[in-house]
């Protein structure tokens, strides 16, 4: 067992005290491009990671229900499923829950949805930083419906457990995210990126083998106080663009990037100058992606790294989500030596960025970006080589 499914079974014992019968793991994510796409019908490209969220559990046949998280200390929140079940559907009524509210939203739309789930005792621990947009709710999210559908013999595919996941973090959490999340630490692969239709839920994996390089993970530690408000205000202004477009060509176009960037050309005249520099990201965005696949297919790892260059720039001009942090990250990570490309991941606004880096140069070229940033915005970050991993839902 490593330290993380050990800390998971100790909290176990120490809130339960008996021995869990399952341990099991969902990982974390990270998109590799097709940034703030998901909520516009976009093509996205993420890995799962070998980081995530452990669980220690077991079943109750008496309804109640108990969640523990090595990470948060405190009592287990203890609730009976029938009241969980008179609960409605949103963050007031989960929020006293803190951090269980991700576990028993997520038992709660299961048992919703018709799947016999029941009582069960959970201990979690992570091996993410959490709120650093390596997606650690999705992580939990999917986590609790891997454990339900290992205790209750559910007939869960990928697909309805991300679905699920979703919902539970919109409606019980309050966090109006995108699909992608739940959807990759469902379903996805080690060794395997998944191309992921946003609109359509389509979805196809493709190797991940970046040969002799490595896929650095940059943790800029800065704060995401911005991101939720800014991440409404994104979605809010592409609706609005899709709006406009649509009156103007009197169509029903259901999402920005059912647009082709070819016809978008005939339409951005319509547009305000800051809705057309946001669509323009989400029509050029979804169209990267595409690009990318196929250069991962074929180990084109320049003209993928390229790519990642492209994203960062659009998400940094025409989206503006990246700020100083995520910028001085990238910017440090593009001057050093081999470096194929760098981005920012996630929401933006601090969180995570990533860049494809010479792995036999990929410790000396973490220490100088550590340095570099440090100099620069005064604290520390943190750098991981990204490892991918099996998700629990998997799909052959
Ligand atoms: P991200 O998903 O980017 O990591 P979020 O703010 O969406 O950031 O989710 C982080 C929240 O998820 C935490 O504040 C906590 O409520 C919950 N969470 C994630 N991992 C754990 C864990 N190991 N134990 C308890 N709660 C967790
Ligand atoms: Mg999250």
């Amino acid at each position: 067992m490593n330290e993380f499914e050990l800390a998971a079974k100790a909290c176990f014992d120490l809130h339960f005290g008996y021995e869990p019968e399952r341990i099991l793991f969902a990982p974390g994510r990270v998109n590799l491009i097709g940034e703030h796409i998901d909520y516009n019908g976009g093509r996205v490209l993420p890995c799962s990671l070998s980081i995530g969220t452990y669980a220690a559990a077991s079943r109750r046949d008496d309804g109640l229900i108990r969640l523990a998280s090595a990470d948060m200390g405190g009592e287990a929140v203890s609730v009976a499923f029938d009241e969980l079940m008179a609960l409605p559907h949103e963050p007031g009524a989960f929020g006293r829950f803190s951090w269980a509210a991700y576990p028993l939203g997520v038992a709660a739309k299961l048992a919703s949805a018709g799947y016999a789930a029941g009582g069960f005792d959970m201990a979690v621990s992570g091996s993410l930083p959490r709120g650093s947009g390596l997606s650690s709710s999705a992580s939990l999210e999917v986590l609790t419906c891997a454990v339900l559908a290992a205790l209750y013999d559910l007939e869960l595919d990928g697909v309805n457990a991300s679905k699920l996941s979703l919902a539970a973090e919109r409606d019980c959490a309050g966090v109006n995210c995108g699909i992608m999340d739940q959807f990759i630490c469902a379903v996805g692969r080690a060794d395997h990126a998944l191309l992921l239709d946003t609109h359509s839920l389509e979805h196809s994996y493709f190797p991940f083998d970046p040969g002799e390089y490595t896929l650095l993970i940059m943790n800029t530690k800065k704060p995401r106080r911005l991101a939720d408000s800014k991440y409404n205000e994104r979605r809010a202004e592409c609706e609005e663009a899709l709006r406009i477009i649509n009156t103007a060509l009197g169509e029903a176009r259901p999402c920005l990037c059912s647009i082709e960037p070819e016809e978008f050309e005939r339409v951005f005249g319509l547009l305000p100058p800051v809705l057309l520099k946001r669509a323009r990201h989400a029509v050029t965005e979804n169209a990267r992606t595409k690009l990318a696949a196929e250069f991962l297919s074929r180990g084109d790892m320049l003209r993928f790294g390229e790519l990642l260059n492209a994203s960062h720039d659009s998400l940094k001009n025409d989206y503006e989500v990246t700020g100083f942090e995520l910028d001085t990250i990238v910017e440090a990570a593009r001057r050093s030596e081999g470096v194929l490309g760098a981005r920012m991941t996630g929401a933006g606004f601090g969180g995570c960025a990533i860049a494809l880096a010479p792995s036999r140069l990929a410790e000396s070229i973490s220490e100088k970006i550590a340095a570099e940033y440090r100099e620069a915005v005064g604290y520390d970050c943190e750098i991981y080589s990204a490892k991918t991993a099996d998700a629990p839902f998997a799909e052959k």
